[in-house]
């Protein structure tokens, strides 16, 4: 090939990530790593242990346990063929219609959540054999196919728990609650509002349901009111009732806060359940407000439902969803169960935390080493082997630089201090320590200067 027909080729492709995804970058994943620590400090407290499960499972788990009604599972999920037929078909060219004709055993999806996952482990390994109740958190990426926006994206990133066996004691759910407001507590989140709400157990909430549908369906047939329903709710006054009381749309204000409200139609059971919850949580000093219109988007939801709101978020301000699920792990295959359980957004946590000034601004270090000459070199290397080894973040250039360029990249690189290493420091065993805030310097020996240092990190400077 000619030069000149090599400088006409294309450029090659700049690559973006994909719609709906992300790369999290320094210095926002340093707030990233001090929320996942602190969950990890909070939730031992509580007995918790992490669990990790697998990011893709059997589609069949996902629509079995959220229900193939949800918008979760018939919208949002990314599945594929299972591995060995697909791989077959496609070698062979046999891919038209594909996807349809696949056997649902043969299709694996990308977790929308992991509660499923946790439920199908404990079955797996026989965890009902283990002290009851067992106490799992996990965080990672799920995967919804949602339209992309501020709080909402394709992967996205949950911290939750769940509480697995067991009694349903209204304790346990308090304590669930507690743990996580302890958590937002820690993290000095702003503006956390708990909203709470029993939607029932499958003795009264198939009637309210009804109840719901009939009166909906009133609402629907009536010249008058019907066209204030938006298309959402038509749908779901078939499918899911309950979702239509999480609608946001205006027009259809009015007409939710006429239908019959749930806490009215709660068997005896559930209602004893609830007004329990409450007091416990009182006991434990956390304050709610009840929302007779909080119901999730998941269907193994039964009596205690809830969710965290904060500050900062705009529309998506829902930060933690959870509710007791006590049907589920025998809707899998495993004994009956109780459990109960919470999803935090880690995004929309993280997004809260930045707005109301929570997060760091910059990676900084604490000393960058200034230095100059080949046997300063060597002196300027063991000093940052020492002062890693005592923990000190260090900044070491890789090249000789004059004085004054280095301390500007010191100052750039937000660094606390600059250790001037010169030829005159190396031989009369002196270190210059320049404090970049005030410009203050002082002369110390080796073993002063790492005292120093250490003094003023225990001090907080
Ligand atoms: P929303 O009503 O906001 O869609 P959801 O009911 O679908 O929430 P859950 O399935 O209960 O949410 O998940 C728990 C939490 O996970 C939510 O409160 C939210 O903070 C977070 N979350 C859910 N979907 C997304 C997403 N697509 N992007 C970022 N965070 C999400
Ligand atoms: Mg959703």
């Amino acid at each position: 090939m000619s030069e000149g027909a090599a400088k006409k080729e294309e450029k090659p492709r700049k690559f973006q990530a994909i719609r709906g995804t992300r790369d999290l970058l320094p210095p926002e994943t340093a707030l990233w790593n001090r929320v996942e620590q602190t969950a990890d400090e909070v939730f031992s407290t509580f007995g918790f242990g992490e669990i990790r499960v697998p990011i893709f499972e059997s589609t069949d788990l996902f629509a079995r346990s959220i229900g193939a009604e949800t918008d979760v599972v018939s919208k949002e999920m990314y599945t594929f063929g299972g591995f060995a037929e697909f791989s077959a078909r496609v070698r062979e060219g046999r891919v038209e219609g594909m996807l349809s004709e696949m056997s649902p055993e043969e299709m694996i999806s990308l977790r929308p959540e992991a509660t499923a996952s946790v439920c199908r482990a404990y079955i797996e390994h026989n965890m009902q054999q283990l002290p009851q109740p067992v106490k799992l958190y996990y965080m990672g990426p799920m995967f919804r196919r949602e339209r992309p926006q501020k709080g909402r994206y394709r992967q996205f990133y949950q911290i939750g728990a769940e509480v697995l066996g067991g009694s349903d004691a209204p304790a346990i759910d308090a304590e669930v609650i507690e743990m996580v407001m302890t958590f937002f507590d820690r993290l000095e989140l702003q503006g956390a509002q708990l909203d709470i709400n029993s939607i029932g157990d499958r003795n009264c909430r198939p009637k309210y349901v009804e109840l719901l549908r009939a009166e909906l369906l009133k609402v629907r047939d009536n010249p008058a009111t019907a066209g204030r329903l938006g298309p959402d709710t038509l749908r779901r006054i078939e499918t899911n009732p309950l979702r239509v009381l999480d609608s946001k749309l205006e027009s259809e204000q009015a007409i939710i806060a006429k239908l019959p409200r749930i806490a009215d139609h709660l068997c005896e059971e559930c209602a004893a359940h609830y007004a329990a919850v409450k007091h416990q949580l009182e006991m434990r000093g956390v304050i709610y407000r009840e929302n007779w219109r909080l119901v999730r988007g998941l269907d193994y939801y039964m009596r205690t439902t809830f969710e965290i709101t904060a500050q900062g978020l705009g529309s998506q301000n829902a930060v933690c969803g959870g509710g007791r699920y006590d049907g589920l792990v025998e809707l899998l295959g495993g004994p009956p169960t109780k459990g109960i359980g919470f999803a935090i957004g880690e995004d929309r946590l993280i997004l809260s935390l930045q707005e109301s000034g929570k997060a760091p601004t910059q990676q900084g270090r604490d000393v960058y080493i200034a230095w100059m000459g080949e046997r300063a070199h060597a002196t300027a290397i063991r000093a940052a082997k020492d002062l890693r080894k005592a923990g000190f973040s260090v900044e070491l250039p890789p090249v000789e630089q004059k004085f004054g360029k280095a301390l500007g990249q010191a100052d750039k690189l937000g660094a606390k201090y600059a250790l001037i290493l010169g030829d005159n420091e190396v031989s009369e065993g002196l270190w210059t320590l320049k404090t970049l805030a005030d410009g203050s310097q002082a002369k110390f020996t080796e073993p002063d200067l790492l005292e120093h240092l250490r003094k003023q990190k225990a001090g907080g400077l």
